[in-house]
């Protein structure tokens, strides 16, 4: 079954082919996190679209070759670390450890690769790459010291942002990482020297100085992945100028100016009650702070991959409610599937109306269309379990299907807070104890104090089984 998503290039839905000498195998780059804070639930809501992208590819038979960045040095990251008076490696390191821990607690796929920007390999990279760009004419260093890319040099700046060049004055330029489309310019691949940046500074054939947050991606991405890259990822706002400023770099430094990325995709934003989320509206979410109000990362998961990638994603509190309830509904019905399957011997195909899940994320992710077909299944099993009409084979034969849609939707294990604590672990030892002694008042007090711990225990024909209450 062909696979299509939508190429923010052409504009247009397009079947993904891997490359004729590439088999199955499909290249994949995600612009990462910049570390310079905890990231945001809007981040995440990008590295969750890329990791159901991930795996449903995975699940449709390609082999998937991701590589995600660290941005650890740009000016952000280097206004932080002034700010808290320590060097940009102190200051960067939590916010990388955060970011793994975070990644984990949102079940997602590890990256073959995570590149870190300030890795002396990836300086020396970017260094070459520039030096190719000037020997091209396509930079050229300024009188601030400071290494430019001349936009003017490549016809085809623009061709992804879609900007015009028209009323572009030549050598005009910008040394910010960040800057809208108004501000077209020549931008920054090195950026010299400055009292600012501290201690913070590679030397280079043009002096001292820093890479640009653009030539960062490029020289990791072609350096990891190779001159063409299949899939290349991001959020909107990674459009321009960061992809865009990407492309100009690769296609002019490249080899046979092959072209730098097949498929471009990218995420819509992530709004917070109906607003852009902004520290100053107080409607502003790291995955922490909502783990700390009391939601699981699993829950989260399910809100930020609920919605088409495409369409803006507006995050509420209502929402994390309603994931809770539709992920209970899917424990019951796993539980009853198991229960009824578990006395099974064979297995039956599930109804050919179940492969709908995956048909439908084949068509450029169309979560909805897969959710739909879940609880329909879901719905029309129970109602089949009601009337005794299921057999335990085809429980088992939904059971497996289900493993397979988890594999893309990766709801379970069931919540983040599988690993049980000792103190819960010898609470439920205890209550076996108890229970094997038939003492039901222990057993019931043991309960109780795991209640009050947040962990809800159930008694089933296979023993205690406990859950994050
Ligand atoms: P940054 O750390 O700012 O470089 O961003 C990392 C990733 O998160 C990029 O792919 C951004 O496009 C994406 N991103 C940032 N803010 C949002 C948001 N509100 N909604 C969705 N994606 C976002
Ligand atoms: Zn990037």
């Amino acid at each position: 079954m062909a696979v299509r998503i939508y190429n923010t290039l052409t504009r247009s839905l397009e079947t993904l082919e891997p490359r004729s000498d590439q088999g199955s195998t499909l290249s994949l780059y995600t612009c990462g996190p910049t570390v310079y804070a905890h990231a945001h639930i809007g981040n995440f809501r990008a590295y969750v679209f890329e990791d159901l992208l991930q795996r449903h590819l995975q699940a449709r038979g390609f082999t998937v070759r991701r590589v995600m960045n660290l941005t650890d040095v740009d000016d952000k990251t280097i206004r932080g670390a002034h700010a808290a008076g320590v060097s940009l490696g102190e200051f960067t390191a939590p916010f990388k450890k955060a970011f793994f821990e975070d990644a984990e607690t949102l079940c997602l796929l590890k990256a073959e690769a995570y590149p870190e920007a300030t890795d002396p390999v990836e300086i020396a990279r970017m260094i070459s790459m520039i030096g190719t760009l000037i020997e091209r004419d396509h930079a050229y260093q300024a009188e601030d010291g400071s290494v430019y890319f001349r936009i003017g040099s490549f016809p085809d700046y623009g061709k992804l942002a879609h900007v015009d060049l028209e009323g572009q004055r030549p050598g005009q330029r910008v040394a910010s990482d960040e800057y809208d489309k108004e501000a077209v310019a020549d931008f920054a691949l090195w950026k010299s020297w400055v009292a600012e940046d501290g201690a913070v500074g590679w030397e280079s054939p043009w002096g001292r100085g820093r890479p640009g947050w653009h030539i960062e991606c490029s020289a990791m991405a072609t350096g990891l992945l190779g001159e063409t890259i299949d899939i290349h990822c991001g959020g909107v706002d990674n459009i321009f100028p960061h992809h865009e400023a990407e492309i100009a770099q690769c296609e002019c430094a490249g080899q046979g100016h092959a072209p730098f990325v097949r498929y471009w995709m990218h995420c819509a934003h992530l709004k917070v009650e109906g607003s852009k989320m902004a520290k100053s509206q107080g409607n502003f979410f790291t995955l922490r702070d909502l783990i700390e109000k009391g939601w699981t990362g699993r829950e989260i998961r399910y809100v930020l991959l609920g919605v088409h990638y495409r369409a803006a994603l507006n995050f509420t509190i209502e929402g994390l409610g309603a994931a809770r309830t539709a992920l209970a509904r899917l424990d019951a019905w796993y539980e009853r599937l198991t229960e009824l399957g578990g006395s099974s011997t064979s297995l039956e195909a599930p109804p050919a109306v179940t492969e709908g899940f995956f048909t439908a994320l084949d068509d450029d992710l169309n979560i909805s269309g897969a959710l739909a077909v879940l609880f329909e299944t879901m719905r029309e099993s129970n109602r089949r379990i009601d009337q005794c009409e299921l057999t335990p084979a085809q429980a088992l034969g939904l059971l497996a299907w289900y493993e397979r849609v988890n594999s893309v939707l990766a709801l379970e294990p069931r919540d983040d807070s599988d690993e049980t604590p000792p103190e819960v672990d010898r609470l439920i030892a205890a209550r076996f104890a108890a229970r094997a002694e038939k003492d039901w008042k222990q057993s019931d007090e043991l309960r109780d104090r795991l209640a009050t711990l947040g962990w809800v225990v159930k008694d089933t024909k296979d023993g205690q089984r406990v859950s994050k209450g």
